[in-house]
């Protein structure tokens, strides 16, 4: 009869204990709703994010771009492929990351943000933060930089500059870095972030793994930039 109790209470806990993951994915369903600001209008759907739910690294973008829009996973596009060959070099994929941006929906013609969409979506992300418990959050260009800093210092000034914020009630280390959409059209930029993008693993507190190189083919510009990213 005990016993019986006992593995019912634990069945009952184990329903009614979410893990982070769980809350995560939750938190997604409800997000997926969102009407705060006027982008909800226009979108396809929410780009609300994507990759493991706990992992220590997490990567903050500026906004959907059209293929984001249309897959509802962030950075799908050039800037997405140059992404995932970046972490390539450091020896992780995407899905041992979690990558996320300011806004979870495409801007019209991807125009920069407005702080009246920055100010109606931060809270999801903040959430996201909050719930994923990253040690590392790299920031992407300038909007997410200065989101997350809380300062108005864009990024050719900060990055590679590491510094210990609080985000979602958390110490994490905040890491500026260029925007990869940025870097895909300036070959400097580029080896810029390759360099910050190296440290990577030593902010996270891993062993370096040997650097692996990064070429990365010239592109026709995609309809999907987005500007405004220094
Ligand atoms: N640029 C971003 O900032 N985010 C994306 O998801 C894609 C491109």
């Amino acid at each position: 009869m005990v016993v019986a109790a006992a593995v019912a209470a634990e069945a009952v806990a184990a329903v009614t204990e979410l893990t982070g993951a769980d809350e995560l994915h939750a938190f997604g369903e409800v997000v997926a709703g969102c009407t705060k600001c006027a982008l909800a209008a226009g979108r396809t759907q929410v780009v609300f994010g994507a990759g493991d739910p706990s992992s220590d690294l997490m990567f903050v973008g500026e906004a959907p771009g059209f293929h984001e829009d249309k897959q509802g996973v962030p950075f799908v596009g050039a800037a997405g492929k140059l992404l995932e060959q970046l972490l390539a070099g450091i020896g992780l994929t995407r899905d041992e990351v979690y990558i996320a941006n300011v806004l979870k929906c495409r801007p019209p013609g991807n125009r920069d943000p407005l702080p009246e969409e920055i100010q109606a979506c931060e809270s999801h992300l903040w959430r996201q933060i909050e719930l994923i418990q990253p040690r590392v959050v790299a920031t992407l260009g300038n909007f997410a930089t200065k989101l997350l800093s809380g300062r108005p210092t864009g990024i050719t000034r900060v990055h590679g500059q590491e510094q210990e914020v609080t985000l979602g009630g958390r110490r994490v280390l905040l890491y500026p870095i260029y925007h990869p959409a940025a870097a895909l059209y300036t070959p400097r930029m580029l080896e810029v972030l390759k360099d910050d993008f190296a440290r990577l693993p030593e902010l996270m507190g891993r062993e370096a793994v040997p650097p692996v190189p990064v070429y990365v083919a010239p592109v026709a510009v995609e309809p999907a930039v987005q500007l405004g990213l220094f």
